[in-house]
């Protein structure tokens, strides 16, 4: 396994739309130690998620995972989650106002408003079908990948750029009344 240079927000990489991948594409050996690589390179520098655009492959793989993560020590846990070829289908008007972060964003944070609850199509690593329905703080980590593959990043999607801060500043100034937030939606949703 390799972990793999992280793009920047201004690379071009991150603002295509990324591409579909065939079955036959997902089996082969190239895209699978990729999907090891891409795994490897999010826990190696502690993300939540990494989109495949993000190490320079503009295909459409997602990967996620929430364990304890001293980046984001609010989040509920997600399991590892690798989604191919992902369709997220918003399940409620309502959204909820999350602080994100990029890993090609760095050290800067914003308030971005995402759907409380998703539906998540999409293909697992091994091909397989997957059919979720995922809430709360976790739906807005999905919704912030996937948005990768459209060459979409958070700070688009930023509406009062008032909210943006360094992260030492969030950790100053916005992170208690976050966390006060992100527990209600916790109780809430469990996730
Ligand atoms: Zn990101």
């Amino acid at each position: 396994m390799t972990i793999r240079k992280i793009a920047t927000i201004g690379h071009p990489v991150l603002r295509e739309r990324s591409r579909e991948l065939t079955r036959e594409e997902l089996a082969s050996a190239d895209t699978q130690r990729f999907i090891d690589d891409l795994i490897e390179t999010m826990r190696d520098a502690n993300g939540a998620g990494l989109a495949a655009p993000q190490v320079y492959e503009p295909v459409r793989i997602v990967a996620v995972e929430v364990k304890k993560n001293p980046r984001y020590p609010y989040k509920p846990d997600i399991p590892l989650t690798v989604l191919v070829n992902p369709v997220l289908e918003p399940l409620t008007e309502e959204k909820f106002d999350n602080y994100e972060g990029c890993l090609s964003v760095p050290n800067l944070r914003g308030v971005v408003a995402r759907f409380t609850e998703v539906r998540l199509r999409a293909w697992d690593r091994e091909g397989r079908e997957v059919d979720q329905v995922v809430k709360g703080l976790s739906a807005g980590t999905f919704q912030h990948e996937c948005d990768h593959l459209d060459g979409m990043i958070f700070v688009d999607r930023v509406a009062d750029t008032r909210t943006l801060t360094t992260w030492g500043d969030f950790e100053r100034y916005h992170m208690a009344a976050f966390v006060e937030r992100a527990k209600a939606l916790v109780a809430r949703y469990g996730g």
